[in-house]
């Protein structure tokens, strides 16, 4: 699993993650929801290093990161090698899908395994197809993103993120990019990898998805855990006024 203890991140003298500290036990879903500007997309680009936090520590397995400036003031980064290895262990998924338009579906999801985990091509074609079946998407992976749906770019880009079988898969707003009647067929993945113990932190919006998949629900406000808690307490009976307002207006 992923702990996270006392991580902050600073945008110029703003701090927007003041000391966020959880856990996510091996197959835990954590449903991390909150108002704009909270935190929540800050968190887990922190979480895969996409932003170097300020401080804190970050333990996946028996690896452990502690990012802390040195007696020179200086952050101590992770050197490129370590940044990569890490990468990998934590896969992110963007509201926005970001595949590569100049490639096929199948060429998206090979790419990382062959150039950063240096898969052979055989392989990792054989894969990609295996997962493009358990995304639904057999059909489509000689076509190109633009001649896909929404909801069929998000499950390859879920597709490309499990090819580097990751240990943790990070989510932020998968679905909140899509049409309507296109939520469902990501969040049915979603939920397929869910019930197959994958270990997956999910910004979402889809309280529903929240309440039946998450193992706990995590509400930050301005930078700060609020409450946290089974789906079943935080967004039934929740302990603070400003998180019973939050759920009132997005529900
Ligand atoms: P949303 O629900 O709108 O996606 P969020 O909870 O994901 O919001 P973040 O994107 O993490 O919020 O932003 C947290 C705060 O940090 C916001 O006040 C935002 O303006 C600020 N912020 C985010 N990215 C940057 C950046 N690159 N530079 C400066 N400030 C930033
Ligand atoms: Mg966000």
């Amino acid at each position: 699993g992923l702990r996270v203890s006392d991580l902050h991140h600073r945008y110029g003298t703003r701090e927007v993650l003041q000391g966020i500290t959880l856990h996510a036990p091996k197959g835990a879903v954590l449903a991390l929801i909150g108002a704009s500007g909270s935190g929540k997309s800050t968190l887990l680009r922190c979480l895969n290093l996409l932003e170097t936090p300020t401080r804190g520590t970050l333990q996946l397995g028996d690896e452990t990161l502690a990012l802390r400036p040195g007696a020179d003031g200086a952050l101590h980064c992770p050197d490129a090698k370590q940044l990569q290895r890490w990468r990998t262990r934590l896969a992110m998924v963007f509201q926005g899908f970001n595949l590569w338009a100049h490639r096929t579906v199948t060429q998206n999801i090979t790419e990382a395994p062959i150039h950063v985990l240096g898969r052979p091509r055989d392989e990792a074609v054989a894969r990609a197809h295996a997962l493009l079946e358990r995304v639904g998407l057999t059909h489509r992976r000689d076509a190109y993103p633009a001649q896909l749906s929404g909801g069929e770019q998000q499950r390859v880009a879920i597709a490309r993120a499990l090819a580097m079988d990751p240990e943790i898969l990070l989510f932020d707003e998968p679905t909140s990019a899509l049409d309507p009647e296109l939520v469902g067929e990501v969040l049915a993945v979603m939920r397929g990898l869910a019930a197959e113990g994958r270990t997956m932190l999910v910004v979402t919006h889809e309280m529903g998805f929240a309440r039946e998949v998450a193992s706990e629900v995590v509400y930050l406000h301005q930078g700060r855990i609020e409450e946290q808690g089974p789906p079943g307490q935080v967004l039934v009976q929740p302990r603070s006024e400003r998180l019973r307002q939050f759920l009132s207006g997005s529900l």
